[in-house]
Order: structure tokens, then sequence, then C-alpha cells
């Protein structure tokens, strides 16, 4: 699925135990995110096009270096020593990061019927490949309604708790957007 999908995925995730702070928060969110750093080649692919010696990282690592349980553990890791709720903020990032590959799984079929096979006991072993044969395109229709339903979740939570993903980037925009929510749907105050 896009990034933005599993960005909204994360924050549902993250938000799943209301006792976590602003930074464990982004920490499982972004977990969910992180495998597609692995896509990043794309760049040097475009930069290196037209020279002697094209790369083709994007087709040699995209959905392999960073969609398994080697990358799942570096990141818990790294999740533990960071974390102020270490254990619940650690089980909740590996949550998070797996769902990442599950929603993979089912929907991010490219363009040419390209599966993208997740080698998850990478780099244990590498023979595993994991595929399904449901598996939909990465712009079919259901991957907008679970986008649309994770975004109006990110919407409740932002009007019931005083903060949205904005968060993690300006603090302010986070306030203007509660702000604005809350004016335009009030709180039912109990009398
Ligand atoms: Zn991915």
């Amino acid at each position: 699925m896009s990034p933005i999908t599993h960005f909204f995925m994360g924050w549902a995730v993250a938000n799943s135990a209301p006792s976590l702070g602003k930074r464990d928060r982004a920490l499982v969110t972004w977990a969910s995110v992180v495998p597609d750093l692995d896509g990043l080649g794309i760049i040097a692919d475009r930069l290196t096009r037209n020279s002697s010696h094209p790369l083709n990282w994007w087709g040699d690592y995209h959905h392999i270096l960073a969609h398994n349980l080697g990358f799942a553990l570096i990141i818990a890791v790294f999740t533990a020593i960071l974390a102020k709720q270490s254990f619940k903020t650690t089980f909740l990032v590996l949550l998070s990061f797996h769902l990442h590959l599950l929603a993979d799984l089912v929907g991010a079929r490219g363009p040419d019927g390209e599966q993208w096979p997740i080698p998850y006991l990478m780099p244990f072993m590498k023979e595993v490949q994991l595929t399904w044969s449901g598996q939909w395109a990465l712009n079919a229709w259901p991957n907008f309604v679970i986008t649309a339903v994770l975004i109006g979740i990110a919407f409740i939570l932002a009007r019931g708790r005083s903060f949205s993903p904005l968060e993690m980037f300006s603090s302010k925009a986070d306030a203007n957007s509660v702000r604005a929510l809350r004016t335009r749907f009030p709180l039912k105050t109990s009398t």
C-alpha cells in the first residue's frame, strides 16, 4: 500500500494505547512507514539512468532490504532504547511494522502484475518468499477505502484526544487543526 496508508495505519496503532506519549506515538507511527525506505533507491536509479552505469536499486532492493524480520528486529532495538514506555512501545512498533508487511502482501500488486514477494525471514533464510494469490493492485479500490477509513479515524481521535498526526511536524499546526475540528464538531459537554 502507499506510504500515506501506512502512515495512518501506524497512527491508529499508536493510538490504541492511550497512555503513550508524543515520542512513543511517533515511533509506532513511523514503524509503519519505515519499510518503504528500501524503495528510495528509485532516486539513485533516476539519477543514473543516462549514465554509463545505470543502477537498479529499486528493482534489486524494494520490498527486500527492509521488508523482513531482520529489519524489524533492528527497529525493535532502536525503539527499546528511545521509547519512554519501552515495553509497550516496542510491542506496538513490531505490530505496526508487521501490519505494513501484511498490507503490502494483500494490496500492493504492481501495474505490471508484479507481486513483490516478501522475503520475510531475511537475512536468516533467503528462500522464504511470501505472496498471496488474492493480492489486489496498489491502486485498487480497497486501498482507497482503507485509507479513507484510517484518515476518518485520525479525525475522530484528534477531536476526542486533542492531538493529531500533525504533532510530529508542528505543534502549532496541530493545535490549530484540533481547534478547527472542535469548532466544526463541538464536543458534547455534560451538564
Ligand atoms: Zn512496503
